[in-house]
């Protein structure tokens, strides 16, 4: 089972007449085992970029879901760490499935909910947050947290959370994006345009 994950990458590549399984941020969200809560393949290669990993680094991934950023993170690089934070017990338990099917089993999971289950984390070089952002204490603990010279992204899909990232532009700068990805889908005999819920994204360097 452990293999499954990578048999299946390897099939789809060799459909295409890949040689060798090479890591690009973007990930088929199929890879990953889910329940619907993951950060979509176009929206993870964008939050990826926005990472921007250097060597040896350490990433906070916060409300990590299936674990999927964290797990593209350390795929990345061997030299490179992070700690999935989830408050969701199953999903948790989910994100160690998923580490190990991507043979990245050193990635970290802490169960536990921002902001009390980040306190006694070693300093990240990067956050990610992916939920959680907009109750309280969270963007602030994650700021605290963060090195000096770190980087910080944020992602929302909620009007809360848009309020929160945009109060936090207009008070420290750094960057702000709206991601719109239409996916074509069946309209009766034709096709047509589902636009997915657009996701704003806040970047940030300490
Ligand atoms: N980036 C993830 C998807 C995140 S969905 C992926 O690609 O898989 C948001 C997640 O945040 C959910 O799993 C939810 O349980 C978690 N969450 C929400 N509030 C949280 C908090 N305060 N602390 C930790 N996790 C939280």
């Amino acid at each position: 089972e452990a293999d499954m994950l990578n048999v299946c990458a390897i099939e789809v590549l060799a459909a295409e007449d890949a040689r060798l399984l090479a890591y690009t941020p973007g990930l088929d969200d199929g890879l990953f085992e889910h329940d619907g809560q993951i950060t979509k393949r176009e929206v993870r290669a964008l939050t990826l970029s926005a990472l921007a990993p250097k060597r040896g680094q350490l990433l906070w991934d916060i409300g990590a879901g299936s674990g999927s950023i964290g797990i593209e993170w350390m795929l990345a690089d061997p030299s490179l760490r992070a700690i999935a934070i989830e408050g969701n017990l199953g999903r948790a338990a989910r994100i160690r499935r998923n580490a190990a099917n991507f043979g990245v089993p050193g990635l970290s999971v802490v169960e536990g909910t921002a902001p009390d289950a980040l306190a006694g984390l070693s300093a990240p070089d990067a956050i990610f947050i992916g939920g959680g952002g907009s109750e309280a204490g969270v963007m602030e603990a994650a700021i605290a947290g963060l090195k000096s010279g770190g980087r910080l992204v944020a992602n929302g899909v909620t009007t809360e959370m848009e309020a929160v990232l945009l109060a936090h532009h207009a008070r420290l700068g750094g960057a702000l994006i709206r991601i719109d990805i239409a996916r074509a889908s069946p309209v009766g005999r034709m096709t047509g345009w589902r636009p997915a819920m657009p996701v704003t994204q806040w970047s940030w360097v300490k």
